[in-house]
């Protein structure tokens, strides 16, 4: 050791030379671990210990994967695998789980400790706790931007980098193409090829599109089998149709993915700038009602928008006809979806949503006329029914000696921004006899972050007079984990589409997980959304998530279901090992 010591400490006695490393090691203010080389723990610090809150009898002796929570992505422990072995040291961050079962990033830095001779005979780990947060927010950003299975720009990107070309286009007078993709009868094959299959064949599509496609085009992944392309440069009315039928040749050779070998074919739907709309949003409608033309006239072509435009707007008219008589004429209907404890498996409250009974089209999704209802105005006259038509039940179910449930109502930006609003809700419970705690509106981040310090106050009205207030579809928006503190919030609603890949991506698993820690400790409530099977369930369960509302349950019914089910005391089966 002599060679490496400083003239000072040479003159102690290797005894004390000994104490004061072992001091150094103990008291020092990073966490410390040695492990032989099976990753055995031989040694952690004082450091150590008050991170992870295990104690050192509990911890010596056992091996690293006991902070392990299954989150930190197989790659990361195959890296440092390849490095360790290859006598290399390794940098890199964990998803860890601490004692008490809280969740953290954990930065790492391992390194092989060599002997006189050269050989590994233990590992060292300097490691940096970097709490909850950390990574959540950078994932945030990134999957806002992001779709994960193909790595392509999702539909928000791809919207914003629209609109911010849209500007520019309106002053230089370019025009524009956005091109709405989506692969015929995909369901078919993912249906009997299973969903992997299904995924790994969306990513080779997304392969293809994105290194074939000229450069002025943007490929993004609008969700599902749906693609958008966004030709930048489109003067030509021929450069649109030349690489709409370039798309479809680059279907004509099959998609491989593993041993299978798929042909697919696409319809493609395309509308213009400025022919066809001068927004995102009416660009993408136009788009979708071309693509409904294509896929009408039989799949694996393209059609444009313009050329059917008369008989679309005469076709809205009439449903924005039907639409105004719609409430007069009774057609609405109020559906109700229950959510459930994990905790209890009892039902604890349930989401009011709306349902048209439209005497042509049958039963109507709201995805067919919130649009349509947010554009005319009609949203709040209708929100006013739902409301009303909500309350008036959870009362009625409460007079009939059910137990209380909290009722949780959607409520459009459109409604937030009317000057009325919260006099008008307080009205109605008011003239519905209802408790306003049983009451939880349900707002977008969208709708949060439009007007900050309108948002702030409306939200702390409501709160004040006893309203809870849900953030609906948590993760899709602008996710700024900092506006969570400033409005007074008492729910999460973790967004279908996280819930649904849970299992079989990393990202959004670690999502869930992080949302759920991140509610945890801002003492916010978290539900569940779009839970449909046992799998994902398991999953919430093991997060310790306190909702759930999805399928597997029920889903969205009629009144006298509901009550049924309330009648029956129907609850959730908790999987034995939480129970
Ligand atoms: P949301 O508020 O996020 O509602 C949840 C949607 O997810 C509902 O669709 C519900 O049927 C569906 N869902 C629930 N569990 C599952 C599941 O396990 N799997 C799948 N695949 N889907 C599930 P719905 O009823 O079509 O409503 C769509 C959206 O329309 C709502 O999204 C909400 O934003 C809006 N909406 C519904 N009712 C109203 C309303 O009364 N007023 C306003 N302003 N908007 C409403
Ligand atoms: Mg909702
Ligand atoms: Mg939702």
């Amino acid at each position: 050791m002599s060679d490496i010591l400083p003239p000072a400490l040479l003159s102690l006695s290797t005894e004390d030379q000994l104490a004061l490393f072992v001091q150094v090691v103990e008291q020092s203010p990073v966490s410390m671990i040695i492990t032989d080389r099976d990753m055995n723990i031989l040694y952690v610090n004082a450091r150590y210990l008050t991170q992870t809150g295990y104690t050192r009898n509990e911890i010596v002796g056992q091996k690293t994967n006991i902070l392990k929570s299954g989150l930190t992505p197989a790659k990361t422990y195959h890296d440092l695998r390849a490095a360790l072995t290859a006598g290399r040291a390794w940098q890199g961050e964990f998803h860890n789980r601490k004692k008490n079962g809280t969740l953290y990033w954990e930065s790492a830095l391992i390194t092989p400790l060599k002997t006189p001779t050269g050989e590994t005979a233990h590992f060292l780990g300097l490691l940096e706790d970097l709490g909850t947060r950390h990574r959540t927010l950078q994932l945030f950003t990134y999957l806002s931007n992001h779709d994960q299975l193909t790595d392509l720009p999702n539909q928000r990107y791809f919207s914003e980098y629209l609109e911010r070309i849209l500007t520019t286009a309106k002053t230089t007078g370019a025009r524009l193409a956005v091109i709405l993709l989506d692969l015929d009868r995909f369901k078919l094959i993912t249906e009997t090829l299973g969903h992997k299959v299904g995924d790994g064949l969306l990513y080779t599509v997304a392969e293809r599109l994105s290194t074939t496609l000229p450069e002025n085009a943007l490929t993004a992944r609008r969700g599902g089998d749906e693609f958008l392309i966004l030709l930048t440069a489109a003067d030509q009315f021929q450069t649109v149709v030349k690489l709409a039928k370039q798309v479809i040749a680059l279907f004509a050779a099959p998609f491989v993915y593993g041993e299978h070998s798929v042909h697919l074919t696409a319809s493609l739907g395309i509308s213009l700038f400025p022919d066809d709309g001068n927004t995102p949003q009416v660009l993408l409608q136009s788009a979708d009602a071309a693509l409904y033309d294509a896929k009408d006239a039989g799949r694996n072509n393209f059609k444009f928008y313009k050329i059917k435009q008369t008989s679309d707007s005469f076709e809205r008219l009439s449903l924005e006809n039907d639409f105004r008589q719609a409430l007069a004429r009774e057609e609405l209907r109020v559906f109700y979806q229950p959510q459930v404890s994990l905790v209890t498996g009892d039902i604890v409250g349930m989401e009011a949503l709306v349902r048209w009974q439209h005497p042509q089209h049958g039963l109507l999704a709201p995805a067919h006329f919130i649009p349509l209802a947010e554009e005319t105005g009609l949203i709040v006259p209708l929100g006013e029914w739902i409301l009303t038509t909500a309350c008036r039940q959870t009362r009625a179910w409460q007079q009939a000696g059910y137990p209380p449930l909290r009722l949780a109502v959607n409520l459009s930006a459109r409604q937030f921004l009317q000057p009325e609003l919260v006099e008008s809700i307080l009205q109605t419970l008011k003239n519905t006899d209802l408790d306003p705690k049983f009451l939880e509106l349900e707002i977008t981040e969208s709708i949060l972050l439009k007007d900050l310090n309108m948002t702030t106050l409306i939200l702390r009205w409501l709160k004040k007079k006893g309203i809870q207030i849900a953030i609906d579809d948590f993760g899709t928006g602008y996710s700024s984990l900092t506006y969570l503190k400033r409005f007074p919030i008492d729910t999460l609603k973790i967004d279908q589409t996280f819930v649904r890949d849970c299992l079989s991506n990393e990202d959004n698993a670690a999502l869930v997980s992080a949302i759920n820690s991140l509610a945890k400790a801002l003492n916010l409530r978290v539900v569940a959304e779009g839970v449909e099977t046992d799998g994902q369930l398991d999953f919430l369960m093991n997060l310790h998530s306190e909702e759930m509302q999805g399928f597997y349950f029920s889903k969205p019914v009629p009144p006298e279901e509901f009550e049924q089910m309330l009648r029956d005391k129907k609850r959730l089966n908790l999987p034995l090992s939480e129970a």
